[in-house]
């Protein structure tokens, strides 16, 4: 019957599908077409009444006894029933208290024998519509009969057009009740004339609860000035409100019902209502509004808003926010005067840890960091992931620069503790670098941009530790000034000196190669460690006479260590990335090689990963020319560059220098996965590997277990002089000599 709404209706108004519909209302209007039921006990009686009514059209039935007329009347429906009183089984009264009693709808007209005025008024009470005295005239019979059923059509008319009234406001009222926003009336003082029942689902309030409330009541706290200009609002047409946004308030939870928040943020629109008087003046009478939920459009919101500010892995602040944090926590420490701190975290080796053992684990291990960092701090600080595996720290206000200290000494702590991913312990460590605020910068470009600097110098002199931003790392660049000028000098003037560290296979703790390493004999400072300066060199240019000289020396040392000692080593030398780019990088190396005699095979070029990145291209082209004639090919620092290690396949390789890091990281058992996954994979691409930096017996042990059978380190020995070294391999018990 209605198709569109078929549970609700029934939950409001019953069945209606009982209701007459127009269908049989025609039925009803042929109400010629009764179906009249006789009964009476005596044939010629029931005769003449069903003669009489023959022409009538109505259809009519007959029943011997009260009995009979009890059974027609439970299987049938009539409209009318004439009934005689006096009948021997069972007479008129107990027909109608039985038409009584089962609320059978069939009017009843007494025609009886029993003229007594108890008789009639007996019956009447009992539902009779009418008494007839037996004998009737016709006539009189036939207008009772016709009176009847006329009242009979009437009432199914009334009860049919009272029950439509009913049906469509029962729509209305559904379509309100049921509609997914708040539908409201306010008086002229702003009191709920009318609320719909979906403020129950929406705020937890009966509706009749809120009926002649004051509609403040329902507003949170902090809207009700808005609301005041909205939701009661007095305007029509376009300057009503429409889309309006406002939070209501839940009903407090007395009950069993839950709201999970006190709030609901709603839409709203709302339009003043007015009457017009005979004389065309309006009046206003209140306020028509609708509030539509917008809780699920708010979470949407709410979520990009968090997406937009939050790094998703780690679900911390991203660099964006950070950067609100650091200019809200700057304007603070302008007021009061304090201190803050800002720390650029950067893990160490991290892509290795990415391309060696997944990405999976990777992302499972920032997220772990994230994690650990964020509970070891307080509340007001900022843990924001900037980049890949850089993290910055926000520490909104300090009294004491040592608090800094404690800090970084802290997360370093916490950071060397293993983290457990897929049941394999990951060891890694962290290099910081930390400005304060207001001496290292007073922008949070400036801040930020020193506290990487400080980060960087961290990095490049042996990486897991903390430093603080000083304006001698800015005057790095007056200093390499100085440095450049004294290099150029240096290498016309012999000021260089090569200093050879042994490689050692590990099986047969016998020295193999040697690697060339440059120093600086400075006339008045001694001697000067390449950090200091092949950064310099390199900035410079300086580093192309440099590293051929250096390429000059070795190769010379070499041709005289075989030819005088008779000592065979391989021997590798270092290559920037300058000279890589140079044109005639492979005919000069090859024009050395050559002039000292020696075979191309005992010649290896270490080349940091770094370098290469450079300029992937150039660097692929030279090194397979080199590599073409016989020259090895190592990357040097394994594992501490940024890109992926799928270039590796690509470049004609024969050895990895496991950085020294790796090696550093391993202190006891179980503990080195990630070199493990390094020796895997080198062992896959089929290279050589040669650990670097292995200071330890332990180390020793475990690389050897695990399958890195070279190394070189000051386990072994430092990098020495010339004369030193030589001394060092002939006294080798294997020795050659
Ligand atoms: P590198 O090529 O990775 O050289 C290894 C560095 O690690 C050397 O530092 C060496 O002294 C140091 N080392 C070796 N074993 C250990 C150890 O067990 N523990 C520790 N803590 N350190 C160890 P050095 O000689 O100061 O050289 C530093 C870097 O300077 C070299 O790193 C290399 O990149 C660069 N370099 C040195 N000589 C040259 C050169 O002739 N040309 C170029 N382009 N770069 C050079
Ligand atoms: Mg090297
Ligand atoms: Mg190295």
């Amino acid at each position: 019957m209605h198709p569109y709404y078929p549970t609700p209706w029934r939950g409001i108004e019953g069945d209606l599908s009982t209701i007459p519909n127009s269908a049989n209302s025609e039925r009803r209007k042929q109400q010629l077409h009764a179906r009249i039921l006789i009964a009476d006990d005596e044939p010629r009686a029931r005769a003449s009444l069903k003669e009489l009514l023959r022409f009538t059209g109505h259809e009519i039935t007959l029943a011997e006894s009260g009995r009979e007329a009890i059974e027609l009347l439970n299987s049938n429906n009539f409209d009318l029933i004439l009934l005689d009183l006096n009948m021997p089984d069972l007479n008129g009264h107990k027909v109608m208290e039985h038409i009584d009693q089962y609320t059978i709808d069939c009017d009843i007209v007494v025609i009886s024998g029993e003229a007594t005025f108890d008789h009639a008024s007996l019956a009447l009470r009992n539902g009779a519509k009418d008494f007839l005295r037996k004998p009737y005239q016709p006539e009189e019979l036939l207008r009772t009969i016709d009176n009847t059923l006329d009242h009979r059509r009437l009432k199914i008319e009334n009860k049919q057009i009272s029950q439509r009234l009913n049906e469509s406001e029962s729509l209305h009222k559904f379509i309100v009740n049921n509609s997914p926003d708040m539908i409201y009336l306010l008086d002229q003082e702003g009191r709920f004339a009318f609320i719909n029942d979906r403020v129950e689902g929406l705020l937890g309030y009966d509706a009749k609860e809120i009926i002649g409330q004051h509609f403040s009541k329902l507003i949170f706290e902090e809207d009700i000035n808005q609301a005041n200009y909205t939701f009661n609002e007095r305007r029509t047409g376009d300057r009503a409100t429409r889309s309006t946004e406002l939070r209501l308030n839940c009903k407090i939870n007395d009950g069993p019902r839950y709201f999970e928040s006190r709030t609901v943020p709603i839409e709203l629109s709302s339009i003043g209502i007015y009457s017009v008087d005979e004389d065309n003046q309006k009046s206003f009478i209140g306020t028509y509004g609708v509030a539509r939920d917008i809780t699920e459009r708010k979470q949407a919101e709410e979520l990009i808003k968090y997406q937009l500010h939050h790094d998703l892995l780690t679900n911390l602040p991203n660099r964006t926010l950070f950067r609100d944090r650091l200019n809200m926590a700057m304007a603070h420490s302008k007021r009061t005067g304090k201190k803050l701190v800002v720390m650029y975290l950067d893990m160490d080796r991290f892509k290795i840890i990415n391309d060696s053992l997944g990405h999976y684990v990777g992302d499972e291990l920032l997220k772990l960091v994230g994690q650990r960092l964020r509970s070891e701090l307080r509340e007001a600080d900022t843990l924001a992931r900037v980049g890949g595996d850089e993290f910055n720290l926000l520490i909104p206000e300090i009294n004491d620069i040592q608090d800094a200290r404690n800090l970084a000494e802290k997360i370093l702590r916490l950071t060397a503790e293993p983290f457990l991913i897929k049941n394999e312990e990951i060891f890694i460590s962290f290099s910081i670098g930390i400005s304060v605020y207001p001496t290292d910068g007073d922008t949070k470009d400036s801040l930020i941009k020193h506290a990487d600097i400080a980060m960087y110098k961290v990095k490049n002199s042996g990486k897991n530790g903390y430093a603080f931003y000083s304006d001698r790392m800015k005057s790095h660049f007056a200093a390499s000034l100085d440095i450049e000028n004294g290099l150029r000098k240096a290498i016309s003037t012999d000021e260089l000196c090569l200093y050879y560290q042994p490689q050692y296979n590990t099986m047969e703790e016998k020295i193999v190669g040697v690697e060339a390493l440059v120093r600086w004999q400075h006339p008045d400072k001694g001697i000067i460690q390449p950090n200091e300066f092949i950064n310099v060199a390199e900035e410079s240019g300086l580093i192309v006479p440099l590293g051929e000289w250096v390429m000059r020396k070795a190769c010379q040392d070499m041709q005289r260590w075989q030819t005088e000692e008779n000592i065979s080593l391989s021997l590798s030398v270092n290559i920037s990335v300058q000279q890589l780019e140079m044109d005639q990088f492979v005919s000069k190396t090859l024009a050395i090689i050559k002039r000292h005699n020696l075979d191309r095979n005992v010649l290896e070029l270490e080349i940091t990963e770094h370098a290469i990145m450079q300029d992937m291209e150039k660097a692929i082209d030279t090194l397979s020319r080199l590599s073409h004639r016989g020259i090895r090919i190592a990357i040097d620092d394994f594992g501490t560059g940024y890109s992926s290690l799928g270039y590796l396949q690509s470049l004609p390789i024969n050895t990895l220098k496991m950085d020294r890091s790796f090696v550093e990281g391993i202190k006891s058992k179980g503990d080195n996965s990630i070199v493990t996954a390094i020796i895997s994979m080198a062992r896959g691409l089929n290279l050589d590997l040669i650990a670097e930096g292995v200071e330890s017996q332990t180390q020793v042990d475990q690389l050897n277990s695990a399958g890195c059978h070279l190394a070189q380190g000051f386990f072994y020995s430092r990098p020495l002089p010339e004369d030193e070294f030589l001394k060092m391999v002939k006294s080798q018990p294997n020795s050659i000599n």
